[in-house]
């Protein structure tokens, strides 16, 4: 039995306990008991000893509980807020400025306030969470002074429009944080407000406001709710070690919508492709997917028979509705489109030698500077996944990268000892198909994905990079970052 909690009631109950954290065996129950009971009484005595000691607050908002709403934008002091359904949630959108990207069912116009508060405040021993505007009062008064003039002042940011005149609800929320940036905490309560509140809200009188909701007459009962950060920064940031880079506002092209690329495609938008004002996320590929795919695919049997890049584009828009995910169906070397805007990093995932090629090609052909551009492959039949970077235009291509021409080209950093083993497979209707599980399909997206992080960082490391999972088909070889290769055609030719 684990307890997170010091925080004990008058009554004996736990204001906030985590079940999930249980082990429950009933062979031991009556140990487990006495644990808990020991536990308690440590806890109540360290409460008596220090009563000052104030970690308990962390956990505030499990103290609080309530319903959970999600808030689109971060909150700060006097900012409104608009309630939403969308997504099967309700959501607190910035009445100033609606996220273009949510498309809601209904756009309910209460009003909900967002205050900021120097501290989150201690519950009262009674009557807490408070369940009517009378508790909340008496609690409230324990940390400031008239909080039915701090409510009403709060009500009378409410600009009424005309037209708005009997066709609003009279509900307002309130949403209260306290943003310190160790460990920001919010709760919300809503409650339903009278026409005669309404009156005094809009003849804008201050202190008559604030005596009605003093008032014995006014007493809704309120409902609470807890509130959660759902905004792309939170979601793009929340998890990241310290000064990790995001792909926040950058245009970022994906070439390939195949194994490889529908993971890597998942882990672009986690990292933010697609976030920002400025940001693009465009995935090209010209094939629909197909049963053969699905079992190494990200996508499924909905997909089937459609464009695998319009369909991760659905995907991932489903996913994460706030990014700009495109997807073009279409060959990269026909259609030039998706070079209108200079890429700010190019992935391939391709896994091809003649599209890989191709591209650094065209690339040559368009562009003075030559974007970043992060190729990842599968060697042979799974040997192992590979990853290389081009971080510049004075660095080695992909070309670079073998020598000898046609039918006599080879690997200059070959890791398979047998390559003539590591063709494709022939199948009836001239399809032919390389056999890999799909973990090594997602170590060649992580491969990129680790290059890209690198990349950002602004280390890229070595730029040829493997993980080997057929060790006795593959030369013991370390990742190394390939010369520029002098008979490369693409690195000594002009535009
Ligand atoms: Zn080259």
């Amino acid at each position: 039995m684990f307890l997170g909690s010091r925080h004990i009631e008058p009554t004996g109950r736990l204001c906030f306990y985590d079940p999930s954290r249980d082990v429950w065996d009933a062979t031991t129950a009556i140990r487990h008991l006495a644990g808990v009971i020991q536990k308690i009484s440590g806890i109540l005595n360290t409460n008596v000893d220090d009563p000052e000691d104030e970690t308990w607050l962390q956990d505030f908002q499990g103290y609080w509980g309530g319903s959970k709403v999600y808030l689109a934008s971060r909150p700060s002091n006097g900012k409104i807020y608009n309630l939403w359904n969308f997504k099967d949630k309700k959501w607190l959108v910035d009445s100033q400025s609606f996220p273009e990207w949510m498309h809601p069912d209904n756009k309910d116009i209460d009003r909900w306030y967002s205050v900021k508060l120097a501290n989150i405040p201690k519950p009262s021993t009674e009557n807490w969470p408070p369940s009517n505007i009378r508790e909340t009062l008496v609690w409230f008064s324990d940390f400031m002074w008239k909080p039915e003039m701090f409510l009403a002042n709060i009500l009378l940011r409410e600009r009424f429009k005309k037209k708005e005149k009997g066709t609003h609800t009279l509900r307002k929320g309130f949403i209260f944080f306290d943003d310190n940036p160790d460990s920001p905490q919010y709760f919300s309560l809503r409650f339903e407000i009278t026409k005669t509140i309404e009156q005094a809200m809009r003849q804008k009188r201050a202190k008559g406001l604030g005596n009605l909701i003093k008032s014995g007459y006014f007493n809704p009962k309120i409902d609470a709710f807890n509130p959660q950060r759902a905004d792309p920064q939170y979601v793009h940031s929340r998890n990241l070690p310290a000064g990790t880079k995001t792909l926040k506002d950058l245009y970022i092209l994906q070439i390939g919508a195949g194994a490889i690329g529908g993971y890597l495609s998942q882990q672009l938008t986690a990292l933010g492709a697609g976030w920002g004002k400025k940001a693009k996320f465009t995935i090209i590929d010209h094939d629909n997917l197909s049963t053969e795919n699905i079992g190494r695919h990200l996508l499924g049997i909905e997909s089937v028979g459609k464009s695998k890049a319009k369909e991760l584009e659905e995907y991932l828009s489903a996913s994460m509705p706030h990014l700009k995910v495109e997807g073009v169906n279409a060959s990269v070397l026909r259609d030039k489109s998706v070079f209108s805007r200079k890429p700010d990093i190019i992935l391939n995932a391709t896994g091809s030698e003649e599209v890989s090629i191709a591209v650094e090609l065209l690339l040559r052909k368009l562009f003075e500077n030559r974007p970043v551009i992060i190729h990842g492959w599968i060697l042979g039949h799974g040997l192992a996944a590979q990853s290389f970077i081009r971080p510049s235009g004075e660095d080695a291509c992909f070309m670079c990268l073998w020598e000898g021409e046609g039918g006599k080209r080879k690997r200059r950093h070959e890791l398979s000892k047998s390559p003539k083993d590591d063709l494709p497979v022939f199948a009836p209707c001239h399809h032919s198909f390389y056999p890999f599980i799909v973990n090594v399909a997602v170590m060649a997206a992580n491969l990129m994905v680790e290059q890209l992080r690198g990349y950002l960082q602004g280390s890229t490391g070595e730029t040829l990079i493997h993980y080997i999972f057929q060790r006795d088909k593959c030369f013991n070889r370390s990742n190394t970052t390939p010369e520029k290769s002098n008979t490369c055609p693409i690195c000594n030719q002009g535009r």
